[in-house]
């Protein structure tokens, strides 16, 4: 056996092949791998002759250096090329290590990627694995319980996570797998540069779960080898819950090129954000795909009489001249874009009652057979065969790296913004969607090129803006479809769909049983992350319909209380009827059947409540905030209906319906600065609740100053606030039914 061990961690490592077969943690005696069940592989090779795990000689080495010891590894695969590893504890850390990297000779084959370490044998860390959890940022952050008895060999679990992918792979480089209060393991892979890589969790051949990277070549070729130039970290978890390794990567990631700007808290004290501050203060609730191209001024007016707040609204995508559409045809180059057709009286009327708008864009999908369309073919993505990924990338793109895509992209968007004077601008399957990798040797970036794609989508979102802008004379925010780091600081707000789930389609589908069963769900490792940095969540795919259920009201307050803009989504359905009126498929740029459900003015009053607070006293925390552990807090859970039926009609989840447990009392904790600290409650019940707080309990060192309580409930008052003492030993809190409170505490500067 190979050793590493001090006080906090003990790591065994076979002879024979460099296997970790022990990962210990000496306070407890605890270990988490099961030697016995082990996969075979220590490492895969992926080359064009297929990926393998075989080698025809291994050394190892070990060394000791300044403050830690480490371990070096060497394997003459059989594809040829050597693949090493290094695997370094440092002297007091419960902390390892991890390089790796791929040398070839000047004859060897291409190598595509590698996969290493392959942390394999983990079994169930409490009883039966009930309590267990895996947390991943698929998604922006997803979590699975009893992943032992959910994954699937070959089928369910986190097996290829590509990053920067946040619809079918990684919003970031970190994921956990914990026994609560028991303990568990963090694994992060630290790279500030966006290398093109994926982040694994599943169940392997032997039936026990297995955690890996893998690192692609960013230069493939032959005689190439792989150059990993970033680290990877394993750490030991208390199974404190996600904030507990949330907050590990936190550490690092705030630290990273993409929040250099400083938090938008700082950026509005410097002036930076007075000119967007519409999305971050004055919008209280957003919707997405309402007809562009047809008079929807109707709708528009009661949306925001009825809400109350300024909207921002994504406008379908039934702008452009040659038709932009789902799964009937879009655009290819300039000439098929321009002219505009907006409906003037929508644009009118956002702009009367202070809404505003961006246009939807599929800005890298190309009509190849278009305008344009030989100069673009020469500009297409090419994507390998094996795309390890649960996506298929079936759709005509453009490569960001290629010359005619960074022109082209620029020049539509800012003649755009000359002729619609749009107040911001969405893309849907844009950089957050779209694996990284092109394998053309014509666009200029090396062959594979994760970092350089990952770069050239930066570039591209960061010229486009900048010549909008120009035009506008403003800034112009940018929002996409999903979110990742990588461009946290190009982009303002985000698209996503996860949070109505299980009535909501797209991301998350691959779990979608277990969505719908509750064992998956979305946490928000994102906003716990980053959100004081970056970007306005849109999330719920709602409608303000009685037929889509009651989950809805879990729906708008979760989404609320984790720093998000509910949306109203009109993309695969009707809008709801007016005066027993609907919008008709005949002027839609996607095929519905009709539904004739009524606008519900009390769900529209609800959404009031949450964007009433969201621009009222919650806005310094909810737009501004920074996301802090919630409250230990059990007030039970009820059961909740939902109906999907906002989709396409051919997909597997059209029509679905069904109902969810979930909390009845929806609580966050935020802090604004070093000022204040803020406790939401939202009461998604019919029925009174009490809620008692202990001011000791607050997650906050300074001194309380003052307490003060805002409560938004429905009548003709919507908001009471009121201060509260601050030296009782506990605070009840009645939450009247579908209401929120709001429980600010000052601190002491
Ligand atoms: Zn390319």
């Amino acid at each position: 056996m190979i050793e590493l061990e001090n006080s906090h961690l003990y790591v065994g490592l076979r002879e024979e092949n460099g296997a970790i077969v022990s990962l210990r943690d000496p306070s407890n005696g605890r270990e988490y791998v099961e030697a016995g069940r082990l996969g075979d592989d220590v490492f895969r090779l992926e080359t064009e002759a297929g990926t393998s795990g075989g080698f025809r000689g291994f050394t190892y080495e070990v060394r000791q250096g300044e403050g830690y010891r480490e371990c070096l590894l060497r394997w003459q695969s059989e594809a040829g090329p050597v693949v090493t590893g290094t695997i370094r504890l440092r002297e007091d850390a419960d902390q390892l290590e991890f390089r790796c990297g791929v040398d070839n000779a000047a004859d060897g084959p291409p190598v595509i990627s590698l996969e290493y370490p392959i942390l394999s044998g983990l079994g169930a860390i409490t009883d039966g694995g009930e309590d267990d959890v895996v947390i991943h940022s698929f998604a922006t952050g997803f979590q699975v319980r009893n992943p032992l008895k959910h994954f699937r060999q070959d089928g369910m679990g986190f097996r290829y996570m590509p990053y920067p992918e946040s619809f079918s792979g990684a919003a970031m480089q970190f994921f956990a797998y914990y026994g609560k209060g028991r303990g568990g393991l963090y694994f992060a892979a630290l790279d500030p540069e966006g290398y093109a890589k994926w982040l694994n969790f599943y169940k392997n051949d032997c039936g026990r779960l297995e955690a890996s990277f893998i690192h692609a070549c960013e230069d493939i070729g032959a005689g190439k080898g792989i150059e990993v130039p970033y680290a990877m970290e394993m750490r030991l978890l208390r199974g404190r819950g996600w904030p507990e390794a949330a907050g590990l990567y936190k550490a690092w990631a705030v630290q990273q090129p993409w929040c250099a700007r400083g938090t938008l808290a700082e950026r509005r004290e410097r002036g930076d954000v007075e000119l967007f501050r519409w999305l971050y203060e004055e919008a209280g609730a957003a919707t997405f795909g309402i007809n562009a191209g047809y008079d929807r001024t109707k709708w528009l007016r009661k949306y925001r009489e009825r809400i109350g707040t300024p909207l921002f609204h994504i406008l379908g995508p039934d702008w452009s001249n040659a038709p932009q559409t789902f799964g009937r045809g879009v655009p290819g180059g300039y000439d098929d874009w321009f002219p505009t057709r907006f409906n003037p009286d929508n644009i009118a009327c956002i702009r009367e009652q202070g809404d505003r708008f961006a246009p939807f864009e599929f800005d890298y999908l190309f009509n190849f057979g278009g305008a344009d369309g030989e100069r673009a073919r020469a500009a297409a993505q090419r994507f390998p065969e094996d795309k390890k990924s649960i996506d298929a990338y079936r759709f005509p793109f453009l490569c960001p790296a290629a010359p005619f895509t960074r022109e082209f992209h620029r020049r539509r968007d800012e003649a755009l913004q000359r002729e619609a004077d749009v107040d911001a601008i969405y893309y849907d399957i844009s950089a957050n969607n779209i694996l990284k990798t092109c394998l053309d040797e014509s666009h200029g970036h090396p062959v594979g090129g994760g970092k350089a794609i990952n770069g050239a989508y930066r570039t591209n979102y960061a010229e486009t803006k900048a010549a909008m802008g120009q035009v506008a004379g403003r800034y112009v925010p940018m929002g996409t479809e999903m979110m990742n780091e990588t461009v946290l600081d190009v982009l303002d707000f985000y698209q996503a769909r996860a949070g109505g789930q299980p009535a909501a389609p797209l991301e998350g589908y691959p779990f979608r049983d277990l969505l719908k069963s509750g064992d998956a769900e979305l946490v928000p490792l994102f906003a716990y992350v980053y959100h004081e940095y970056g970007p306005v969540r849109l999330d719920g795919w709602g409608k303000l319909t009685a037929e889509i259920g009651d989950l809805f009201y879990f729906t708008v307050a979760r989404t609320y209380l984790w720093g998000g803009l509910y949306e109203l989504n009109y993309e695969y359905s009707p809008m709801e009827a007016l005066d027993g009126v609907e919008n008709g498929s005949d002027e839609h740029y996607a095929v519905f059947e009709p539904r004739g459900y009524a606008f519900a003015e009390e769900r529209a009053g609800y959404l009031g409540l949450f964007a009433a607070l969201r621009t009222g006293a919650g806005n310094k925390y909810l737009a501004y905030g920074e996301m802090l552990p919630p409250l230990p807090l059990d007030s039970g859970r009820v059961t909740l209906d939902w109906f999907h039926y906002n989709h396409g009609i051919g997909s597997p989840e059209y029509n679905d319906a069904g109902s969810l447990s979930v909390e009845r009392i929806v609580h966050a904790v935020w802090k604004y600065r070093d000022e204040s600290v803020g406790l939401f409650f939202a009461n998604i019940g019919e029925e009174v609740r009490e809620v008692a707080v202990c001011p000791g309990d607050l997650p906050v060192s300074e001194l309380v100053t003052e307490m003060r309580c805002h409560v938004y409930s429905p009548g003709p008052e919507l908001r009471r606030s009121e201060t509260v003492q601050t030296n009782a030993r506990e605070l009840k809190l009645t939450i009247p039914p579908r209401s929120v409170v709001l429980l600010e505490a000052l601190l002491h500067p």
